[in-house]
């Protein structure tokens, strides 16, 4: 197979399927006759803010493991593939001469031993950095089975290093796939990338400059959105984690999951605005509501369901309640609180209107907000409050993906 025709396949193995349930960041690239240096390319928020775009590539898509979500799981029949280290950053550096793209973003099957496939991803890193000299961003997905010393190598050369939890618990993670052990391999690892990470954040000088990231495949194995939170919000809380990412699992045709039940896509909405609590808005992990069953409500975001169940913290004066508690109100967020704080101290907010001008989402906000003693708003009705057409997401996923549920986010 000649080089074209493997990235051809290696990109889009790696290409993200979809940011909480909307493929809306896939960067349009005309099928057929696509250069190579086009391929792969997609846009991807970036640690401190901004995106960029990202050349996504697996090293290879041969893989030994068994994962059972994974249509490139050992058993799959898709066509095969690899690149060598040279060929990787060769091709990326012709992409980011051309400013296709400023960052890269490296995964790999695993085919054999780990550690292999690992140095195969490291010798890329170590091309790009030491002879070609790319100082930009890259993200490279540690493999199940990485050693110490190759984690401590990642944290080195990468700027952004995740390992990819799938599960909260030995249990669920073994059920997803059989070789993967999360308390003896995969948490220690991230932790591990993490505490490089912070220890260098909290030294400074010239240690590595970075952070992490993980993701779950929710909803395959029975977890609980509870266990899946309070382990985000304990990694989160010790800063070895910068952020989650949560993929509603989706049956793929020819998997060993092929006839499971898909997870609701509102289910993984639902996560991302809870681990958005817990990072942006300061939320404690106990004060998260859960249903009887473990998993958050899916009638309502988890801040509604906050402010549901605490009738007494409302309303807020919008000319006098601190920063911390505009950001309990469900329609606020960081940007909006922090432009409301801001104009009320040299202007006058006089209504709705006003307030829609520094970016709160009046339907949610104005039953919990009063000015100058005037409640803004009545309760918004259920159907404005739902991110899906009722009992869309009660009985249905709105998509099906023939890349395994973001797992090579
Ligand atoms: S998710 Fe990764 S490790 Fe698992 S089967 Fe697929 S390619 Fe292999």
């Amino acid at each position: 197979m000649d080089l074209r025709r493997r990235m051809e396949l290696l990109t889009e193995a790696a290409l993200p399927d979809r940011e909480q349930g909307m493929p809306k960041y896939r960067r349009s690239v005309p099928v057929g006759n696509r250069p190579i240096t086009s391929m792969g390319i997609a846009q991807a928020r970036i640690p401190g803010g901004g995106s960029i775009n990202l050349m996504r590539v697996m090293q290879t898509n041969a893989c030994s493991l068994s994962c059972g979500y994974c249509p490139t799981f050992c058993g799959g029949k898709v066509p095969r593939a690899t690149v060598s280290p040279e060929e990787v950053a060769t091709t990326f550096m012709d992409v980011n001469r051309k400013g296709l793209a400023e960052g890269l973003f490296l995964t790999s099957g695993v085919p054999g031993r780990a550690t292999r496939a690992t140095d195969r991803m490291l010798a890329t890193l170590e091309v790009l950095r030491r002879r070609e000299g790319f100082q930009g961003y890259i993200h490279v997905k540690l493999l199940p089975g990485a050693e110490v010393a190759q984690v401590e190598a990642a944290t080195r050369l990468a700027t952004r290093v995740s390992v990819n939890l799938e599960g909260p618990s030995d249990s669920a993670v073994r059920t997803l796939a059989r070789e993967k052990d999360l308390s003896g391999d995969l948490l220690p690892k991230l932790e591990l990338a993490g505490r490089l990470y912070r220890r260098a954040r909290e030294e400074g000088g010239p240690g590595p400059r970075g952070s992490t990231t993980t993701q779950f495949v929710v909803g395959a194995t029975g977890e609980r959105d509870r266990e899946v939170l309070g382990l985000v919000a304990r990694l989160e809380r010790q800063r070895l984690l910068h952020h989650a990412h949560f993929s509603a699992f989706q049956p793929v045709e020819g998997t060993p999951f092929e006839n499971l039940p898909p997870t609701p896509a509102v289910r993984e909405a639902r996560l991302y605005q809870a681990e958005h609590l817990l990072r942006d808005y300061g939320f404690g992990f106990d004060e998260l509501a859960f249903a009887a069953d473990g998993n958050l409500p899916l009638e309502h975001d988890p801040k509604t369901t906050w402010a549901l169940a605490n009738p007494e913290r409302f309303p807020l004066d919008v000319l006098r309640a601190p920063l911390e508690l505009l950001l309990r109100v469900p329609g606020v967020g960081p940007k909006a609180a922090r432009t409301l704080v801001a104009a009320r101290r040299h202007t006058t907010l006089r209504d709705l209107k006003d307030l829609k001008g520094a970016g709160v989402d009046t339907v949610r906000a104005g039953f919990y907000l009063t000015l100058r003693g005037r409640r803004l708003a009545s309760a918004p009705a259920p159907h404005q409050l739902r991110l899906f057409a009722p009992g869309e997401h009660l009985t249905q996923a709105p998509f099906r993906t023939p890349v395994p549920p973001c797992a090579y986010r």
